[in-house]
């Protein structure tokens, strides 16, 4: 695999059928953040590649779906080992494409694994229903079947992760997929379709096809992908969603997300003072799980900022291969501008620049910025309303509970959110009054683990069913209800009437 990663350096290649291709005319520019330097360029698809990596996957799913579950299950068991012993080697690579320092590429590898891990029990995760006797001598069973070709399109946050979330259960569950990963950070992808090669995955069930909007397009109109998986921003995830949807494809599609914190008055404050700073500066806020913004309930505003303050200033930056390291650069040098810029507009907006990451100093040409806290933030600013995705923790002060649930309830986005108190009957009713689809008590990040399923409400999520976990599984099946007799001859005749028990 090592002499396959020093190939793709120059020019990183679509993976079709088990070939490498590369001979589009097609290209784009793939950096490394730390330095600002190009590395690499990615081939882009047109409509004529994308077509003809569906025509490879038609044609391997059908022996893919006649193939024993038994076998499907063991590709994931020695996928997982695969993955596990070369963590690092991926990692790496992540690092060297996204900026996120190696052992938050290990994280992001170690999240994706739990769903590997939970598709290694698809023959469980597969069974259907039987009801015997549902009239006299006739039985009903429900069965799975996979949909065919289907397409998973992902984001340059999670470059291993989220591929893993979507392809390891769409390939389980007896599919061919087109994965059109990030062509920011594109490697990742290929590295993947390697791994699961080795680990006896047919050549042509998983194609990772590189590409821009004329990809996408092209993905999104072809008839013969029969569903999309979509994780990125909220507009074109709701792009995705319409237009899948008007070509009657099944579609899931999750968008952006603006994560709240709720320090209540009992909360430990140093404790949610240390997820505070871990969980809007980790990754460089470019989660889409990321706190960005904390809302102080009551008193605790002023203390609370201090202690965070003072973490803040203790933070390591740079390089995400420098194993001291804590937090890396931006994706592009576009992300750090307009990151910059929600600065910029903040004190305009009234709000208190309380530490200012523009300020920060860095060698190079690195896409680097540090983190900023800014408090007295309303809604209303453009700090509060649309997603950064980047370093940037915003305050929002309230004086009651019920101020900090009206406040986010009442926002356009609905992926995470977490309460930090010491009080069991504030917390369960936080859970039961927020209106988001993942909450956390005392848990900054509360991603649920793979037995569960990921997603958000409102518009984090276009489309009905999470991601990953059981309902992933729904997703890329589809059901079918067999009615069986077995009469004896004697007993036919004919009967005009409408069936009846
Ligand atoms: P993005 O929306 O720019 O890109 C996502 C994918 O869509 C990429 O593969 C990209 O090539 C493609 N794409 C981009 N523009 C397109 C267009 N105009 N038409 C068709 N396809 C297009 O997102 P990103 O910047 O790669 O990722 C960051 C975003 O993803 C953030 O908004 C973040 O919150 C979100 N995200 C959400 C989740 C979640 O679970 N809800 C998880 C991770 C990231």
């Amino acid at each position: 695999m090592t002499d396959t990663l020093t190939a793709v350096k120059t020019t990183i290649p679509h993976v079709i059928a088990g070939a490498r291709v590369d001979d589009d005319a097609r290209r784009g520019p793939v950096f490394n953040p730390a330095t600002g330097e190009q590395t690499a360029e990615v081939v882009l698809a047109d409509a004529a590649r994308i077509d003809e990596a569906v025509v490879a996957a038609y044609a391997a799913q059908i022996a893919w779906r006649n193939t024993g579950l038994g076998r499907r299950s063991h590709v994931m068991f020695k996928l997982r080992e695969i993955i596990e012993q070369r963590n690092i080697e991926l990692a790496r690579l992540i690092t060297a494409e996204h900026g996120k320092t190696v052992d938050d590429a290990l994280g992001e590898v170690a999240r994706g694994l739990e769903n590997v891990e939970f598709c290694a029990g698809l023959m469980h995760h597969l069974k259907g229903d039987y009801s015997e006797q549902v009239a006299r001598g006739v039985d009903v069973h429900q069965v799975r079947q996979p949909l065919g070709v289907v397409a998973c399109i992902t984001p340059f946050n999670f470059p291993a992760m989220v591929p893993l979330w979507m392809v390891t259960t769409a390939i389980a569950a007896g599919n061919a997929v087109i994965l059109k990963p990030s062509e920011r950070d594109p490697s990742a992808a290929v590295w993947l379709a390697d791994a699961f090669r080795e680990a006896g995955l047919p050549d042509g069930i998983l194609n990772v096809v590189h590409g821009d909007k004329v990809t996408v397009d092209a993905i999104l109109d072809h008839p013969d992908i029969k569903a999309v998986s979509f994780v990125g921003s909220t507009p074109i995830a709701k792009y995705i969603y319409t237009r899948s949807a008007e070509q009657g494809k099944r579609v899931q599609a999750l968008g952006g997300a603006k994560n709240h914190m709720v320090v209540m008055p009992d909360a430990d404050l140093d404790a949610a003072a240390d997820a505070a700073v871990s969980a809007a500066y980790g990754s460089a806020g470019e989660r889409c799980m990321a706190v960005s913004v904390l809302v102080t309930v009551g008193e605790v505003a002023d203390p609370l900022i201090e202690k965070i303050s003072e973490r803040m200033s203790r933070l390591v930056i740079g390089d995400g291969a420098d194993p001291a390291s804590e937090m890396g650069p931006l994706i592009t040098r576009e992300a750090r501008e307009r990151v910059a810029g929600f600065v910029d507009g903040a004190a305009g907006e009234g709000a208190t620049v309380v530490v200012d990451g523009r300020s920060h100093e860095f060698e190079g040409d690195g896409f680097f910025i540090g983190a900023s806290l800014v408090d007295r933030v309303q809604p209303g600013m453009r700090v509060y309303d649309e997603e950064i995705f980047g370093p940037v923790l915003s305050v929002v002060r309230v004086d009651t509970y019920d101020e900090a649930v009206e406040l986010i309830n009442a926002s356009r986005y609905a992926n995470g959110v977490a309460v930090f108190t010491r009080d069991g009957k504030t917390a369960r009713s936080f859970e039961y009054d927020i209106e988001v689809g993942m909450v956390g008590v005392n848990v900054p990040i509360p991603v649920p683990v793979g037995a569960f399923s990921f997603g958000g409400w409102k518009d984090s999520l276009f489309g009905d069913t999470h991601m990953y976990g059981p309902e992933s599984f729904n997703f890329y099946t589809r059901r079918k209800v067999v009615t069986t007799r077995w009469p004896e001859p004697s007993e036919s005749q004919i009967d005009l009437g409408f069936p009846t028990h």
